[in-house]
């Protein structure tokens, strides 16, 4: 019995650390995602759709094995057949994977990407952290001037731009190459050694193979020695300056401005040189809500030919969350220009008719499906906030017409329910909707 009770409980909750977006939230998704792949569009990206799951081994290469994405954060687990595998913890990982697998590169460089996938890492929830959440990300292959990197900053920023987002600060660093990064390990190694005895574990084990992540670590007193520490900007070479300098510029040419701020290293391993943030102090302790890079060496690292590259991802909860916080409202779509209600058998199939016509019109209709009462159905009328209304009785079949309601103003216009009726209702909706948009906009078709 008590079995029973636990895994009725299992079924009914859903899994710690995931969310539902339900019918009365999904058209929020839908508003920014259509933000999101409109922008992308209009940069030149095209989509590119991978697996939720992918072999153990890419991640470990690609991500890092001293990241805590996968020292920490992986669903990793083996199949009936044996095999490693995990769910995708973040999205650049895999759109590299296809896109040597598929030789997409061949059709000539830049490749410019966009992809909107669900990503999973066992974090501790708490607000703005999930188990699964989502990433809107924009990737481009191929493309070594720092014209690429400001065009895909450029990207990102119009996305919050178009959104009305306020009080983003873009913070901005260079992590330098795999030239002059090894001369700025060697001094952040010189610098932890000295304060071994306040690093966590974790930090500890970083310290030889990657001293960099140390700077990363979320645990106050590694923050706190990590605070001190040599800054990369300093160990950087000429070109990597000069590439840095070009990127400010671009910006500055672009009016979008930013901070320098050295601190910021990027959780994953395969960053190169310039590495973005954009941080909210609106949401609370998880404030950044995009954040990317030049990842130069990965395609090499997954086999290909060295293939200067850069990208970003972004976290559409912490994007939701900060447009909530902002008070941003997305408009909700309608859900109904026309309901028609029917009284009796034979209106009720003439109801169902004409609605199924108006649909095919590509207008939004409406009728009964569950066995409403001509009383109860004007009440959902309202309650859906249908445009218009329409009733069908013994009457309207019998004199083959009827009145249809602009539910706002509560005018009536009568129209034939044959042929016609569709021409019909058609141009009281667009009568009703320009007279809408002139008493919004005013007039202009007669100044
Ligand atoms: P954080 O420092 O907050 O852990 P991260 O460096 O691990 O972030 P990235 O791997 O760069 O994050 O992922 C890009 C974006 O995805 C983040 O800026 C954030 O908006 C979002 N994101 C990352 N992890 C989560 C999560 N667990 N829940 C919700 N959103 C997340
Ligand atoms: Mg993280």
């Amino acid at each position: 019995m008590r079995k029973e009770v636990l895994s009725m409980k299992l079924i009914a909750n859903g899994m710690k650390g995931t969310a539902d977006v339900l019918p009365s939230e999904s058209y929020q998704w839908q508003f920014v995602e259509d933000i999101m792949t409109g922008q992308a569009a209009s940069y030149g990206f095209k989509e590119i759709r991978t697996p939720v799951f992918e072999h153990t081994e890419l991640f470990n290469r690609s991500v890092g094995d001293t990241t805590d994405v996968v020292q920490k954060e992986m669903y990793t687990f083996t199949t009936k057949g044996g095999e490693s595998v995990t769910l995708r913890p973040e999205g650049t990982a895999g759109a590299a994977r296809a896109m040597l697998e598929h030789g997409v590169y061949n059709d000539g460089y830049p490749i410019k990407v966009y992809y909107l996938t669900s990503c999973y890492r066992y974090e501790k929830p708490q607000k703005g952290r999930q188990r699964e959440f989502h990433q809107f990300g924009m990737e481009v292959y191929g493309a070594a001037s720092y014209f690429a990197d400001a065009e895909v900053i450029c990207a990102a920023k119009s996305i919050f731009d178009r959104l009305g987002v306020q009080n983003l600060s873009l913070e901005l660093n260079s992590i330098g190459c795999k030239n002059c990064r090894p001369k700025y390990h060697n001094a952040l190694k010189e610098y932890f050694e000295g304060s071994k005895d306040q690093l966590c574990d974790t930090c500890l084990s970083r310290l030889d193979r990657n001293p960099m992540r140390i700077l990363d670590c979320k645990n106050p007193e590694c923050a706190e020695v990590a605070a001190k520490a040599p800054t990369v900007l300093d160990y950087i070479c000429d070109d990597c300056r000069e590439h840095f300098d070009g990127v400010k510029n671009c910006l500055e040419a672009a009016d979008i401005s930013y901070t320098v701020n050295p601190h910021i290293v990027r959780g994953l391993d395969y960053y190169t040189r310039t590495v973005f943030e954009f941080v909210s102090g609106d949401i609370g302790a998880q404030g950044t809500v995009c954040g990317g890079g030049r990842y130069d060496g990965l395609i090499e690292e997954l086999g290909g030919q060295p293939t200067p590259s850069l990208g970003f991802g972004m976290g559409i909860e912490r994007l939701l969350l900060l447009l909530e916080s902002q008070k941003i409202e997305i408009p909700a779509p309608p859900v109904c220009d026309l309901y028609i209600a029917g009284m009796g058998d034979a209106a009720k199939m003439k109801a169902f008719q004409l609605v199924e016509g108006v649909r095919n019109s590509s207008l939004i209709a409406q009728g009964d499906i569950v066995g409403r009462g001509l009383k109860a159905q004007m009440k959902y009328a309202d309650k859906i906030k249908a445009k218009f209304s329409m009733v069908i009785g013994d009457n309207e079949l019998a004199e083959n017409k009827a009145k249809i309601r602009n539910m706002v103003s509560g005018k009536e216009t009568e129209v034939p329910l044959d042929e016609n009726f569709f021409d019909s209702f058609f141009s009281i909706y667009v009568d009703s909707t320009s007279a809408q948009l002139i008493e919004q906009f005013g007039d202009f078709g007669n100044e």
